[in-house]
């Protein structure tokens, strides 16, 4: 039997009924993995309920990874509620968003570097976002070495190359299958085999042919069937070295500091994020 896809990057927003029922139809589609991401209140909350639609599923739900953390939007806020890692597998999603929100750049930067710090003391890989901000971010990653995933590659293939050059892994969502989006195939190719990963980003951005709907980890699939036909390599290739790489990364290999398993376990909190 195949290994199944790990859809590496999915955002919860349902009830846990529709949590679930979500969860059991990307089970049936073949995908046997998914990253609950948080980044806010409300999503930090989603990848609770996922994880625990999961353990209700007997066997029926793929396996479900665990990242919370504060995403851009949540930058220059005074008070940042404590985020719990006891059981997280990454800290995510973070990062930098100056095509939307350019005005914060300061504070989007502050709340990415300290966040860095945190997973490299709780030695956990990070979810990094990143739009029209690519000196900020590829200042922060040197500055503070991490590990982790770049999530819904969007950028050219220079600043994939120079990502790949930290150590980075590249994940690429449905956007790879939209017309327009020759940058993004462009640099999908520029990532070698064992550093590429599939995602949805669900509920945002469903691929081709179910653009225009609301995405699901399902639909990981046909991102995946794209991403073999560009690659010029059997879909069943791509599956495994993509679960393979996904693995790889969430168990630690390289990241962090020795003792930081106790840091985690000690429930440290996030209160130190806030920025007033
Ligand atoms: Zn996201």
């Amino acid at each position: 039997m195949s290994a199944g896809l790990f859809d590496t990057h999915a955002h919860f927003e349902g009830t846990p009924d529709e949590t679930r029922a979500a969860l059991e139809r990307a089970f049936a589609a073949g995908v046997t993995r998914v990253m609950a991401v948080g980044g806010s209140e409300t999503l930090n909350r989603g990848v609770r309920i996922a994880r625990d639609a999961a353990r209700d599923g007997a066997g029926r739900t793929p396996e479900v990874f665990a990242a919370v953390g504060w995403d851009r939007d949540q930058c220059g806020r005074c008070e940042l509620p404590p985020l719990d890692f006891t059981d997280a597998n990454a800290v995510g999603e973070i990062g930098l968003d100056y095509h939307y929100s350019p005005e914060t750049r300061k504070a989007q930067t502050e709340l990415m570097a300290r966040q860095l710090e945190l997973a490299r003391d709780l030695a956990l890989p990070v979810l990094i976002h990143t739009r029209d901000a690519d000196g900020d971010t590829l200042g922060l990653l040197r500055e503070i070495p991490s590990k982790g995933i770049i999530h819904c590659f969007t950028g050219s293939p220079s600043f994939c190359r120079d990502l790949l050059d930290l150590g980075f892994y590249i994940s690429i969502s449905g956007i790879v299958t939209f017309r327009a989006a020759d940058n993004v195939r462009e640099s999908a190719l520029v990532v070698p085999d064992d550093r590429l990963l599939v995602e949805t980003d669900s509920p945002f951005l469903a691929p081709v042919p179910m653009r225009g709907g609301a995405n699901e980890p399902a639909y990981v699939v046909h991102t995946a069937r794209f991403l073999a036909d560009l690659r010029k390599v059997p879909y069943e290739r791509l599956v495994e070295s993509t679960t393979a790489n996904a693995l790889r990364i969430l168990s630690g290999a390289g990241v962090g500091r020795p003792g930081s398993a106790d840091a985690r376990k000690s429930g440290r909190t996030t209160t130190e994020l806030a920025s007033c």
